[in-house]
């Protein structure tokens, strides 16, 4: 048909068909995945640059998909999003998350886990009353729960967004800023927002070591942090120069395939006995 509404149909790519089945059938391996549980978290350290210890683990789904295996967040939540289905992805995960902490509350470990919120459901009319009720039903202590949001997730309205944070603050809940310099940010809501953390981008760490104006980036976050009242965290550290700097900087703790990568929950939980890897 395309021939003959040739203007009509400029869109048409050559393989564009195949490119629609597989996203059809992605959809619908998808809705079974949901039913059946295929998602798993990975655990990814967070380590106290000033004892060398773990502070707290970083949740990170996996997709354990029957025919395809282990698939990353990047091959699936931008369909997942497509298809309208973050809000009960990020909900199946947030009592994934907590019970996983009653779990190691059982069997005697006491780290926080920080919790990725997709930008479109934080600030879910319905997402504090879960949480609480989660928190409930597990025996869980809010302080033991980490959310991650992006600036951009906040950013929308400020006054809402700092009010809703505020709110998570006094039940307990501790909240952190993720990919810190790459949304749209304004200083200003830095000061508004009852933020607990700072999560430096990695897109800065990565050049740091031999690029000034990265450093002087990171300098300047790692003050502006600290004269806020916040804790800063730099991700996507991969070599000991980074964390020699990042150390000479005063930051406060760093997450990176340097000491960890993502692991698997047994894998993760070993390295707590390791007394100081830094
Ligand atoms: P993010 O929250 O910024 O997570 C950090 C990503 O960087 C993770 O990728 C992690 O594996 C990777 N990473 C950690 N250390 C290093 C390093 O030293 N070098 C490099 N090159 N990469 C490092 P991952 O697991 O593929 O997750 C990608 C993104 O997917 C996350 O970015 C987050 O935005 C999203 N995501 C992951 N898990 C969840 C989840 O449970 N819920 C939601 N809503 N989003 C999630
Ligand atoms: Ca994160
Ligand atoms: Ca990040
Ligand atoms: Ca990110």
């Amino acid at each position: 048909h395309c021939k003959r509404h040739q203007q009509n149909c400029s869109f048409y790519q050559p393989g564009m068909e195949e490119e629609s089945a597989r996203l059809l059938s992605l959809e619908k391996d998808l809705l079974q995945a949901l039913e059946q549980d295929q998602f798993i978290f990975y655990f990814q350290p967070q380590w106290n640059l000033r004892d060398g210890r773990i502070e707290a683990y970083e949740a990170l789904v996996r997709w354990i998909h029957p025919d395809k295996g282990l698939l990353m967040p990047g091959q699936f939540l931008p369909l997942v999003e497509q298809v309208g289905l973050s809000q009960e992805l990020d909900l199946l995960l947030l009592e994934k998350a907590v019970a996983t902490l009653a779990d190691w509350k059982r069997q005697g470990i006491t780290v926080p886990l920080a919790v990725n919120m997709s930008p479109v459901n934080f600030q879910l009319d319905g997402l504090k009353k879960r949480l609480q009720q989660l928190l409930l039903r597990y025996q869980v202590s809010p302080a033991m729960l980490e959310l991650e949001i992006t600036e951009n997730t906040a950013m929308n309205d400020m006054e809402k967004g700092s009010n809703y944070v505020a709110e998570l603050q006094q039940m307990g809940i501790r909240v952190s800023i993720d990919d810190f310099g790459t949304g749209y940010s304004s200083l200003g809501y830095l000061r508004k927002m009852p933020i607990d953390k700072i999560k430096i981008d990695r897109s800065f760490v990565t050049e740091m070591a031999t690029n000034d104006s990265d450093m002087m980036i990171i300098k300047t976050m790692v003050t502006l942090a600290h004269g806020l009242g916040k804790r800063i965290l730099a991700e996507g550290v991969e070599n000991q120069a980074q964390l020699e700097v990042l150390r000479a900087l005063s930051c406060d703790a760093i997450q990176g395939y340097l000491l960890a990568k993502p692991l698997p929950e047994q894998d993760a939980l070993a390295l707590l006995a390791t007394d100081n890897l830094l």
